[in-house]
């Protein structure tokens, strides 16, 4: 199977670190709101890629976290500040809402669904190997990674300085923090005063009281989940920097392993009127609200049918058309008691399409060709083995459990 790995910027044959086994890490949500069609887009693409790896004879180990600790006073904080509820409590809620919306759109649960707040004393360990290895520094009961000392740090986005510093703004990443030897220098442990509201995590630590950078959550839940180094990791396209920059340089920093992920991968964006869907525009399209209007598997056609490197408008009539394709692939199919070497023969006219940076817009094509056979086959023999193909592809899309 080719990949594109936004690390060597090109297409490259997808080989494991160890023969027959995949490690994958995909960024979860943080969960103070809900899930947008720009959260479903990236966990359903994702969602496919570990069926199909597991149609190829891998054995996978797919990791999804959940970064319920909020390091910077915004989205869980806020909104739990606001409403007067422990942040837990609110996360909790939030993540609960998003479970129901992806099991609704037959996303499939990943081996180790991770909660940062049940990771602290991993996050220690690193940051502790980072003050080790001279690659940290503490400053007035916080931690920082000196990203001067990491060589390479820009590697995977290939941004300036000058882009970061613009970026790291947006963030909201601190950039101004004078016990900062440099604004880029990523945030590991942030101190908190010792008596703290409900709405604020805080934690004890050989640093004193506090809570994690949001970075570091993700390099120790992949850690001490898959080990030193993963073979896939993932995420929205706009976690490139500063948090998939900042999960490279902690994760390398620590283990002295290099990369700490061989491919990275990462969905583009949904926009809405324009604007593209994220969390701090008002502009969402909510996954619970289109399941109230259409069946989930509607939903999922319409996600698939733009390919995961493709940024791309959400318009209502498109899920229309959705709706009548997938009743039209779903009337069609039957399914096998084992996937046969005839099926898979039939099957090479969809393959080739997963094979292909997992195409599936042009995958779903081919599944469309094979009904528009089944419909004139006159070979009845033929025309099962064809509605059975038709099945398996459609269970390797996700749409049949
Ligand atoms: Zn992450």
């Amino acid at each position: 199977m080719k990949l594109y790995n936004s690390l060597t910027k090109k297409q490259e044959v997808f080989t494991p670190i160890t023969e027959g086994k995949v490690t994958v890490y995909v960024c979860g949500i943080t969960p103070y709101d809900t899930t947008h069609l720009g959260h479903a887009f990236t966990y359903i693409f994702f969602d496919v890629l570990i069926r199909y790896l597991e149609f190829l004879g891998y054995s996978v180990t797919y990791t999804q976290n959940v970064t319920d600790i909020n390091d910077r006073d915004n989205d869980i904080l806020k909104r739990a500040q606001e409403q007067n509820v422990p942040w837990q409590n609110l996360a909790n809620f939030w993540t609960d809402k998003f479970l129901h919306d992806m099991h609704t759109l037959n996303w499939r649960m990943p081996d180790n669904y991770l909660w940062a707040s049940a990771h602290i004393p991993s996050m220690i360990r690193i940051i502790e190997k980072l003050l080790k290895n001279g690659l940290a520094y503490e400053k007035n009961g916080g931690v920082y990674l000196d990203v001067r000392k990491k060589e390479d740090f820009g590697k995977l986005s290939g941004f300036s300085e000058e882009k970061m510093l613009e970026i790291a703004k947006d963030f909201e990443e601190d950039i101004e923090n004078k016990d900062k030897r440099h604004p880029l220098d990523i945030t590991l442990w942030r101190p908190t005063e010792s008596t703290q509201a409900v709405h604020i995590p805080s934690f004890d630590s050989p640093f004193g009281p506090g809570r994690p950078g949001w970075h570091i959550e993700c390099s120790a839940m992949s850690l001490c989940s898959l080990g030193e180094q993963i073979d896939i990791h993932g995420g929205g396209i706009d976690l490139i920097y500063p948090h998939h920059e900042s999960e490279i340089a902690q994760s390398e920093g620590a283990t002295g392993k290099v990369p700490f992920a061989k491919y990275w991968l990462h969905t583009h964006h949904v926009s809405y009127n324009g604007e593209k869907m994220s969390k701090s525009l008002g502009n969402l399209v909510m996954v619970s609200k289109l399941l109230e209007k259409y069946e989930p598997n509607a939903v999922r056609y319409m996600l698939l049918a733009h390919h995961y490197r493709e940024s791309w408008e959400f318009k209502e009539g498109e899920i229309g058309d959705a709706r009548k394709k997938v009743k039209e692939l779903l009337r069609h199919q039957v399914s096998p008691h084992q996937v046969t070497e005839e099926i898979k023969t039939y099957l090479s006219s969809f393959l080739p399409h997963m094979e292909n940076d997992l195409s599936t817009p042009t995958a779903l094509k081919a599944l469309h060709d094979l009904t528009d056979e089944i419909v004139t086959e006159q070979n009845e023999e033929v025309k099962l083995l064809k509605k059975q193909t038709l099945h398996v592809g459609l269970h390797m899309l996700g749409f049949i459990l």
